[in-house]
């Protein structure tokens, strides 16, 4: 900022409000909000996602081990325990066919938020466009915010059941100024997994474009029904010019431990590191070999997990459809996004306000994710990572709404 915009009085200044510009449209995440919310007024929490019930216990137990063993009690490595990206390795080779060296080509970050806080930072110039696809995940926007980056949203739309990519739209959004697009598949909130259609398209518009590609991936492990995650970094000529980001937080129910991992080139690797280095430098260490050893389970563990989320799905998917809302087809993820206007309203901010008022239940209005609010305004997502117990009584009280 140059001085002349500054106020010269030092009273004006001292009334300028603290928080700086680039965040001021943020405030606080919606998923504070809400899980303040939901303990103020004791309602069932289908707000923030995080699961109520703990991971697997020889993890939980592991990651005992490697506190009592004096391992990762002290700073661990900047790029991540050697276990851990070697881990982080083989799961991509045997889940993917996908190979990395894990010297040169993983990072291991303080959760996905810090990738993809240090993948923005490491990669944007101050005005360049990145193109997401709207509804984004919060930290989307505020991350290009604090980059200096400008956003430019592609919005997905509800058609036959799920939400969709227009693939002119997103053309037509890329421009000489666009340095990178921001992918999410799974699709949190919409529950949405891109299919390979979309993929492909999203790939060559990148090629053609020479564009890099940030792509979050943190529910690979929760696709159902006939959905199949497929990373972007598999698509031809996309593994060099793609940073993928993975997480443990979804795939094993650990959300407090923050262990997340990036894997690309070493060029783009060191670019993402450059800036994470100053963010956290290092986190989580017992927890990083824990999570080691949470990749190599057995795909029984993956299948399992799968399984019971689907089942939970199918609980809240009944129970919301009973009590009056539209729901959408939740092919990945842990949400289902459902359309309100069923029950006479249309503004999902006012319904999620009111909702632990109304029926003790708390949900996320999907019109946060958008910076076109009024595309997003009917629709609401709840969450199903929670016990089938909790998912029935909170149908339950839902169904009060249409009664
Ligand atoms: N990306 C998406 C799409 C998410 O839903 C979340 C949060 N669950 C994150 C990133 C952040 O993951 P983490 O908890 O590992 O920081
Ligand atoms: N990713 C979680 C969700 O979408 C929330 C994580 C957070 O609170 N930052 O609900």
């Amino acid at each position: 900022m140059t001085s002349s915009a500054r106020p010269a009085d030092p009273a004006g200044t001292a009334a300028r409000p603290p928080l700086n510009r680039r965040l001021a449209e943020f405030g606080t995440t919606i998923f504070a909000e809400m899980s303040a919310l939901a303990l103020r007024t004791g309602s069932i929490n289908l707000g923030q996602g995080f699961p109520d019930t703990d991971g697997p216990e020889e993890i939980r137990e592991a990651a005992v081990r490697a506190l009592r063993d004096g391992r990762g009690n002290q700073y661990p490595p900047g790029p991540g325990v050697p276990e851990l990206r070697a881990a982080v390795t083989a799961h991509q080779l045997r889940r993917y066919g996908l190979t990395f060296d894990p010297d040169t080509e993983v990072l291991v970050t303080a959760g996905a938020t810090e990738a993809i806080a240090a993948a923005l930072l490491g990669l944007l110039e101050p005005g360049d466009e990145v193109v997401a696809l709207e509804p984004y995940y919060d930290s989307y926007a505020a991350c290009i915010a604090m980059a200096g980056g400008r956003r430019v949203p592609v919005t997905l739309r509800p058609h036959e059941g799920r939400f969709r990519l227009d693939l002119d739209e997103l053309r037509a959004a890329v421009t000489d100024r666009t340095r990178l697009l921001l992918i999410n598949t799974p699709h949190n909130p919409t529950g949405t997994v891109l299919t390979r259609a979309e993929l492909t398209a999203i790939a060559e518009l990148a090629v053609e474009r020479d564009l890099l590609v940030v792509t979050d991936e943190v529910y690979e492990h929760l696709v159902f029904d006939d959905a199949e995650h497929l990373p972007l970094a598999t698509f031809p000529g996309m593994r060099d010019r793609t940073v993928t980001i993975g997480s443990a937080g979804k795939t094993f129910s650990f959300t407090g431990w923050k262990v997340g991992w990036v894997t690309a080139a070493p060029a783009l690797v060191s670019a993402v590191r450059s800036a994470k280095q100053y963010l956290t430098y290092v986190a989580s260490g017992p927890f990083q070999y824990a999570v080691a050893e949470a990749l190599a389970l057995p795909d029984s563990y993956f299948d399992a997990f799968r399984a019971d989320m689907r089942a939970k799905r199918d609980v809240l998917a009944a129970g919301l459809t009973d009590a009056g809302f539209d729901v959408f087809t939740t092919a990945g993820t842990y949400f289902i996004t459902t359309d309100i206007r069923p029950l006479g309203e249309t503004d999902g901010f006012a319904f999620c306000r009111a909702l632990p008022e109304r029926a003790g239940v708390v949900a996320i209005p999907n019109a946060v994710f958008y910076d076109h609010r009024e595309a997003g305004a009917p629709f609401v997502r709840f969450a199903f990572c929670k016990r089938a117990d909790v998912l029935e009584e909170a149908a339950k009280r839902l169904k009060s709404l249409s009664v």
